[in-house]
């Protein structure tokens, strides 16, 4: 037989966090003691008051198509989430509710990008963002960030990588993998350089709601000057722990919309039905994402802490998100080695920071979302194994 496979799908490759948390779940069925961070996925059940709201939707029959974009009353709660939280100016035919923020992210590369265009992603970044680009036919531009610097960017990193063919940007704020926020002066220098060359700007902010010792969360669609050029990303998986419920949404200009919009009518039709009208209620879980938020930085004290204390370990406190990304001096190894050698020596599941591109060099990404008697016995662990 000839090989099927598309280029496309050849250049996508597959994504090394979903595959490392398999890769875990496989060998803990097998029996072998493994301790698993490698994925993102928050250790909280969904607010009960989220689970009623869907239980009482199948009940009333919610259970048909609704029209592609989401149903009017869950966007309308989307935009006044916008407006009160993020000082975004969104209306509901900018909405468009999908089965993850992974799909709008996918349906904003797709429509937007094309052979010939660049893509430009500050790295360390989520891995789907190169993976789309390819699959999109366009070239991945990154724009590696520095450990050493705090993983900041500045104008200047951007014009450097800046050509003809450049049409858009991807930011995500809070980070996955590096926790970094951005601060006020790295989103007006993002807002002046994406103004500057006419591009449009993914802004990723699905970790919004876990932030740390006081920073503040800045969205970039809340400069008025660039809104219009800005999709921003969010979604329930992390703020209500929903992963599994699927609901994730882009806003953006309805002009944008509309072309987002032919993806969803042609491919997933909508988001499942119920799950848009329980999400309603996730709006109104503060309380309960704020018991999450705390509960990870208690954690991310413990895991930043204990790493910390091992010679070698540079760990800094992520200021956002719920991921340690760590720098191990250890024999010269690199990040592949490090994450191969923490597995097989201490059978401690974790993502090489290669795998989220360029600037992970010699890191690793441990989720700490997770509990704490797992955290403290890979802190004792890796303190055995890096303490030659
Ligand atoms: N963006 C980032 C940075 C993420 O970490 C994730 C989840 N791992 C997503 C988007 C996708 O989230 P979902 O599809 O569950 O809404």
């Amino acid at each position: 037989m000839r090989d099927f496979e598309a280029k496309r799908m050849k250049l996508a490759g597959g994504s090394p966090t979903v595959a490392l948390n398999a890769k875990g779940i496989k060998m803990k069925e097998e029996g072998i003691d493994v301790l698993s961070f490698a994925a993102g996925e928050p250790d909280f059940d969904t607010p009960e008051a989220v689970k009623a709201a869907a239980i009482e939707a199948i009940r009333n029959n919610d259970t048909h198509y609704t029209t592609a974009a989401g149903t009017m009353a869950l966007r309308r709660r989307i935009v006044r989430k916008l407006r009160e939280e993020n000082g975004i100016e969104a209306t509901e035919d900018g909405i468009i509710v999908t089965p993850g923020a992974k799909l709008a992210l996918y349906a904003a590369m797709l429509c937007f990008l094309e052979e010939g265009d660049e893509c430009m992603v500050l790295t360390p970044a989520y891995p789907s963002y190169r993976s789309g680009i390819l699959m999109a036919g366009a070239s991945y531009v990154p724009v590696p960030l520095s450990f050493d610097d705090g993983f900041v960017v500045t104008r200047a990193m951007l014009e450097e990588k800046v050509t003809p063919r450049s049409k858009m940007l991807i930011v995500c704020n809070p980070c996955n993998p590096t926790g970094h926020v951005l601060s006020a002066q790295e989103v007006r220098d993002i807002a002046d350089f994406v103004q500057a060359h006419d591009l449009l700007l993914i802004s990723d902010e699905i970790y919004e709601k876990l932030i740390y010792d006081g920073r503040r969360h800045l969205s970039l669609a809340a400069i008025p000057e660039i809104r219009d050029r800005v999709i921003t990303l969010n979604g329930l998986s992390k703020s209500a722990a929903m992963t599994g419920w699927r609901i994730g949404y882009s806003a953006s200009s309805p002009a944008l919309a509309k072309v987002m919009l032919k993806m969803q009518q042609n491919t997933v039709n909508c988001t499942a039905a119920f799950t848009q009208t329980a999400s309603i209620a996730a709006f109104d879980c503060a309380a309960e994402t704020e018991e999450m938020r705390l509960s990870y930085l208690e954690r991310r004290n413990l895991i930043c802490d204990g790493l910390n204390a091992i010679p070698g370990i540079e760990c800094p406190r992520a200021e956002g998100a719920f991921y340690a990304f760590f720098r191990v001096n250890y024999k010269g190894m690199s990040a592949q080695e490090l994450a191969d050698f923490i597995l097989e020596k201490a059978g401690i599941l974790v993502v090489p920071g290669t795998g989220f591109g360029e600037g992970g060099e010699k890191c690793i990404r441990l989720s700490f979302a997770a509990d704490r008697e797992s955290l403290r016995e890979a802190v004792r662990r890796l303190g055995e194994l890096f303490a030659e």
